[in-house]
C-alpha cells in the first residue's frame, strides 16, 4: 500500500505533517469510537509507525521508489497522462474581472463565484470515511505492477495500492471534487486594464498531496463614457445647440460627485478642464477631467 496516500499526505511531508494527519485520522477511525473502522485504523497505524521512524521510512521509501532505467521511462510516459503517485501541484485558474472607473478611484472590493477543485473535507483527500473499508490491491505492489516494460501504474487502484469499498460519498473516493467557491477580490486604487493580481492557493487542488494552484485575476477596466489617459479622464461631448445657448452644464463624476461647468461662448471644438477630477495613480494622485466639446 502507498502509506502516504493512506494518510492523505505528500511523499515529501515532514514528520510533523505526518503526525498531524495521523492524529486527525486516529480520532475518526479509532475502534473505541468506531467499531466498524478497526481495519482502517490498523492500516493507518501501520502507515504512521513506518513513516514516523526515520529508519523505517527510509527503507519503505527505498522499496516504494526502487526503479530501473525502464521504470523511469515508463513512469515519465504515464506521468504525461497525469497517471502518477508523485505530488502534483494543482492548476492555476485564470479569470477576467470587469471593473469600473469608480472602483479604481478609491479601490473597492468585489465578491466573485467560480468553480474550482478542492480537497474533500469529508475524507481529507483520502477517499475513505468511517463508513468505508479498505483492502490491499491484489493486482499490484504499492500501486505499481512489474512488467517486462518496467513498473507501470496500477489501473485497478490508481497507484494507491489499496481499494476502497463504499468510498466517501462527497468525492466518490477521488479525494477531491469541484465546487462553486467564493472569494473577495481587492480592486487596487488606480487599477488599469490588463493589471492582474494573484491569490495564492485559491486555484485547483493538487494531486497526491501536491499544493493548490493560484487564482489569477486579470482586470478589464470599463471606462465608458470616459476615456482614461494616464491619470486623466477624457469625456467627449456633442452639444445639440451652440455653446452660447448654455450657461453651464451639469455632470455626474464617476466618484458620484456632481459638478457644474461653465460654458464659454466660443465656437466648438474646444476643451474644458476640471482640475483634480480625473482618474488616479496607484499612489492616489488625481489627474484632471477634460471635456472635449464638439
Ligand atoms: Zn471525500
Ligand atoms: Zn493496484
Amino acid at each position: 500500500m502507498n502509506f502516504f496516500r493512506l494518510l492523505g499526505v505528500s511523499p515529501l511531508s515532514s514528520t510533523e505533517e505526518i503526525k498531524r494527519a495521523f492524529y486527525k485520522k486516529a480520532k475518526k477511525f479509532h475502534p473505541d469510537l468506531n467499531p466498524n473502522a478497526g481495519e482502517i485504523f490498523k492500516y493507518i497505524t501501520q502507515a504512521y509507525e513506518t513513516l514516523i521512524d526515520p529508519e523505517k521510512r527510509k527503507h519503505y521509501e527505498s522499496v516504494l521508489n526502487k526503479k530501473s532505467i525502464l521504470d523511469k521511462f515508463s513512469e515519465s510516459f504515464f506521468e504525461f497522462f497525469g497517471y502518477t503517485a508523485k505530488p502534483k501541484r494543482g492548476k492555476n485558474i485564470k479569470l477576467n474581472l470587469t471593473v469600473y472607473v469608480e472602483d479604481g478611484l478609491r479601490g473597492s472590493k468585489k465578491e466573485i463565484s467560480y468553480k474550482r477543485k478542492i480537497i474533500c473535507e469529508d475524507c481529507d483527500g483520502c477517499g475513505f470515511t468511517e463508513h468505508s473499508s479498505i483492502v490491499k490491491c491484489e493486482k499490484c505492489i504499492n500501486g505499481y505492477i512489474d512488467t517486462k516494460l518496467g513498473k507501470i501504474p496500477c489501473s485497478e487502484c490508481l497507484t494507491k495500492g489499496f481499494i476502497i469499498k463504499n468510498p466517501c460519498n462527497t468525492c466518490k473516493g477521488r479525494g477531491y471534487y469541484t465546487k462553486m467557491d467564493r472569494v473577495v477580490i481587492d480592486i487596487p486604487v488606480g487599477v488599469r486594464g490588463g493589471d492582474f493580481i494573484k491569490i495564492e492557493k485559491m486555484g485547483n487542488a493538487g494531486l497526491n498531496g501536491g499544493d493548490y494552484g493560484d487564482l489569477i485575476i486579470k482586470f478589464r477596466l470599463d471606462t465608458s463614457p470616459f476615456e482614461v489617459s494616464g491619470n486623466d479622464l477624457i469625456l467627449k461631448m456633442k452639444l445639440e445647440k451652440h455653446p452660447s445657448e448654455y450657461e453651464s452644464i451639469n455632470l455626474k463624476l464617476p466618484s458620484k460627485e456632481k459638478i457644474t461647468v461653465n460654458m464659454p461662448n466660443i465656437d466648438p471644438p474646444f476643451r474644458l478642464v476640471v482640475r483634480n477630477c480625473g482618474y488616479t495613480s496607484p499612489e492616489g494622485n488625481r489627474g484632471n477631467l477634460y471635456i472635449d466639446i464638439t
